[in-house]
């Protein structure tokens, strides 16, 4: 049923997840556009079809470039994302996250452009009643950033039930990993996500890790979370499509591995990956950290075929490590 796609505009396409989206979309044969203000995104991870700079805080930027290119679908990820930054401000994470995602939504409705992948994350739940944590749970968040997100979700359910978007919300748990021939990956600044900070104080690049918080009640104390590789996240965000494509007027699914592993863990995977051990020092838990978070990957499989193949830690790791060595020329 669903058509031949020829363009997607990916909205924050130069960023983390998006890029690597971009990369798996052009692999379809299908041409990625790319919006994106720059503001943490790169204009080298740009690979894969024209780059548009613009501010989602600006719909006219928007509108510009959905009546240009007129695309089969649209894919969001433009958001702030640092969960201590939205506690101190608040108002941007609320004008960029939701006030963005509506500027979009209505440059949607007035180019005609039905389809809509969504960033989500699992920030939504907030502290879960049950691990794995299924789509059915209550969504409490307890952060700014989780607060922002779930308000865009919660816009996309009503304009989806009066027929005005199809739309997927995809809600990511702990996005890892590289594109395997290093070419793309993980550049935040600051960095604040485990993975890539372990790797650095690996590498002797900088201070030593501060591991927040050795007494959770987790198997060794620290916290436990489910990392998916970003390029499994990437063909779920195309299975998706094909099934609003297919009829779906609404998905909401969890993406992750059903798998928790533990700080400590990942940093034994890191030493014995790269043969370096990263160095430490234990700190105060951070606030708002769950002991344990992890997916209930059942309705991903089922309704998107999710096999999480590359999410193995090792592989995540090593692509990672791929990725960052060649970053840091080392
Ligand atoms: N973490 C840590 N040191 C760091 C970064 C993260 O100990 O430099 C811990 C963090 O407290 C959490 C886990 O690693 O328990 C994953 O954190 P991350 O920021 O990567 O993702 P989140 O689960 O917060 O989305």
């Amino acid at each position: 049923m669903g058509r031949e796609m020829k363009r997607i505009l990916v909205v924050g396409g130069a960023g983390y997840i998006g890029s690597h989206v971009c990369r798996m979309i052009a692999a379809r044969g299908i041409e990625p556009i790319v919006f994106d203000n720059l503001s943490s995104g790169h204009r080298h991870a740009v690979k894969w079809g024209p780059l548009e700079v613009g501010d989602i805080r600006v719909q006219g930027d928007i509108e510009r470039v959905l009546a240009r290119y007129k695309p089969d679908a649209v894919m969001h990820f433009a958001a702030c994302i640092e969960v201590g930054e939205g506690e101190r401000s608040p108002l941007r994470f609320w004008t960029n996250n939701t006030g963005g995602a509506l500027n979009l939504l209505n440059a949607m409705a007035t180019t005609g452009v039905e389809n809509l992948v969504f960033s989500s994350t699992c920030a939504v739940y907030g502290q879960p009643e049950f691990v794995p944590i299924s789509e059915r749970q209550a969504c409490h968040p307890l952060s700014v950033y989780g607060r922002s997100k779930r308000a865009v979700e919660q816009i996309l359910s009503d304009v989806a039930n009066v027929g005005g978007v199809r739309c997927a919300i995809l809600r990511y748990f702990n996005a890892a990993g590289a594109s395997p021939d290093g070419d793309i990956g993980e550049e935040h600044d600051p960095e604040t996500h485990l993975i890539p900070n372990a790797l650095k104080a690996a590498a002797g690049i900088g201070p030593k890790m501060k591991l927040f918080g050795t007494d959770y009640p987790t198997r060794d104390g620290t916290c436990i979370r489910d990392y998916v590789h970003v390029l499994d996240l990437a063909d779920a965000h195309l299975a998706a499509l094909d099934m609003l494509k297919m009829g779906e007027r609404k998905i909401v699914a969890n993406l992750g591995t059903g798998d928790g592993v533990s700080v400590l863990e990942i940093l034994g995977a890191i030493e014995r990956i790269t043969g370096l051990t990263p160095k430490y020092e234990v700190c105060e838990r951070r606030p708002g950290d769950a002991p344990v978070l992890s997916a209930d990957t059942a309705y991903a499989e089922e309704l998107l075929g999710f096999n999480p193949v590359r999410s193995d830690i090792d592989t995540i790791i090593e692509d990672a490590w791929r990725f960052h060595r060649r970053q840091w020329g080392i």
